[in-house]
């Protein structure tokens, strides 16, 4: 059964009460953050570099349309050819389209969120083309016919022994194991058939660059390799948001990338691709055609609003769900959205509408940790206050986000409508008040989700009005007193 963030409480519920889930994020959480930590021993050298790709960023930001025409200029000196896709449904019509125009019959896929938000693989499948997955944790959650659990690790949610038995039962002629190099390179023979027989391949974009019309991949098995290079199509994915200005942003951006994510001083791959072979060149010195499909799908709506145009920055490194408390408890997939955790939970509402996400900006502690180590400094906690406001809101007010004010219920409008009228008539306000006061006994027996886990607040002997009426009472008398002597 696929999750949904419709169904966000019920999954967040189901996955708190599963041991295995909660074990398996525990540990992997807890390894990946001592990782990072490891290559972050400086505070202000981290500090100084976040500084330095939070002004690379936003700069992009602000030249963002300039930048994509010199991009798409420069690709297409490159040989590069561009394409340009308004929603997700357009571009898979585009990649379909390719597809067939090369008569494709074998496609591999390198790991790219752009393509599991588009749904790309759901696409091609009920159109009759196989994708197979080349990253080895897209490869197990494909097997398995999942989606991914993190937006780096795809697979963190299982452990060796249940890819073990996943491997056992999918694959032919594979016995049970939990030895983490054999299960590797199980996946690794299958793979391999698989690159030298496709005929096309797709790969995601880390940082696309105008000024050279460059398209850098950043991995560390070798497959965006295999995948952007030994088929002569190559199709490349990227939400518009990917492009960067100039070849020297991108040191310090892959630097904060590969420490934030893996905790790794630099990856093993860093594909740099310009372009398809060159004319006499030999087939494996690449593809014969390499494709950039650029892509919209709701982007452009966060880019218009000033502050929501910061979530535009992220470069999915995934150390927001490492340190967040909710994530690292309930898993990727209680989301129900491609990209779960704090990123998700300001992203989705964006690419989905408020409706179907109006829960997710609501599960947050707000402490601050997604924030403290985002690379990019994107202010998660205030976008998710932000996001909880606009739920909210009076469906007439217009905020530009799709779905403002879904949460807001036609009861709860009528009580602060009430609200506001007693509280501009005094007399109202006296009334409605005492017979709150005079209900308050009546707090204990009622139980709400907020209550469950909480003591019920005991009424205060005297209201406010009591005891302010007693005081100037005292005081009065006390005044008398002074008085006489
Ligand atoms: S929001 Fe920041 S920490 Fe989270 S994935 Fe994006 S860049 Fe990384």
């Amino acid at each position: 059964m696929h999750s949904t963030p419709t169904a966000f409480k019920a999954q967040a519920k189901a996955a708190l009460a599963d041991p295995v889930i909660r074990q398996n994020f525990r540990g992997a959480m807890d390894f990946l953050r001592g990782k990072r930590q490891g290559v972050f021993p400086e505070q202000a050298e981290f500090k100084a570099l976040q500084a330095c790709a939070e002004t690379i960023k936003q700069q992009a930001l602000d030249d963002l349309p300039q930048l994509l025409e010199l991009l798409e200029q420069n690709c297409t000196r490159n040989g590069i050819q561009v394409h340009w896709a308004e929603s997700a449904q357009e571009a898979n019509e585009i990649i379909d389209g390719l597809i067939d125009q090369h008569d494709g019959t074998q496609v591999v896929k390198g790991k790219s969120m752009a393509t599991e938000e588009i749904e790309l693989n759901d696409y091609l499948g009920a159109r009759g083309k196989d994708c197979i997955e080349t990253d080895m944790g897209e490869y197990i959650v494909q097997l398995a016919g999942e989606h991914p659990s993190h937006i780096i690790m795809p697979a963190i949610h299982k452990n060796a022994e249940e890819i073990g038995q996943l491997f056992h039962e999918k694959v032919a002629g594979v016995d049970y194991t939990t030895d983490v190099d054999t299960l590797i390179n199980i996946g690794r023979t299958q793979l391999r058939e698989r690159f030298m027989a496709a005929d096309i391949g797709i790969t995601g974009v880390n940082f696309a660059v105008a000024e050279t019309g460059t398209l850098c991949l950043v991995e560390n098995e070798g497959n965006g390799r295999m995948v952007s290079t030994v088929p002569s199509v190559h199709i490349a994915v990227s939400g518009i948001e990917k492009v960067i200005a100039s070849l020297q942003d991108t040191p310090p951006l892959l630097s904060l990338l590969t420490r934030s994510a893996t905790g790794q001083i630099i990856t093993t791959y860093f594909n740099m691709i310009s372009g398809p072979r060159g004319y006499g060149e030999a087939e494996r010195d690449g593809p014969k055609e390499v494709h950039l499909v650029l892509i919209d799908n709701g982007r452009t709506q966060a880019y218009a609003d000033e502050q929501f145009r910061k979530t535009l920055s992220c470069i999915r490194c995934g150390a927001c769900m490492n340190h967040c408390p909710v994530y690292t408890r309930i898993g990727g997939h209680a989301y129900g959205t491609v990209y779960p955790g704090p990123i998700g939970q300001i992203i989705s509402p964006h690419l989905l509408g408020l409706e179907q996400t109006n829960d997710l900006p609501t599960a947050s502690s707000l402490c601050g940790a997604c924030e403290e180590v985002c690379p990019v400094n994107i202010p998660i906690p205030n976008l998710l206050q932000r996001l909880r406001r606009q739920s909210n809101l009076g469906r007439e007010a217009s905020t530009g986000i799709r779905g403002a004010g879904s949460a807001r219920s036609g009861l709860e409008a009528l009580v602060w409508k009430s609200w506001r009228w007693a509280c501009c008539r005094p007399w109202a306000y006296g009334v409605v008040t005492r017979v709150v006061a005079l209900a308050r006994p009546l707090l204990g027996l009622v139980k709400t989700p907020w209550n469950k886990g909480r003591a019920t607040p005991r009424p205060a002997p005297k209201t406010l009005n009591q005891l302010l009426k007693h005081r100037a009472t005292g005081s009065n008398r006390t005044g008398g007193a002074h008085g006489n002597h």
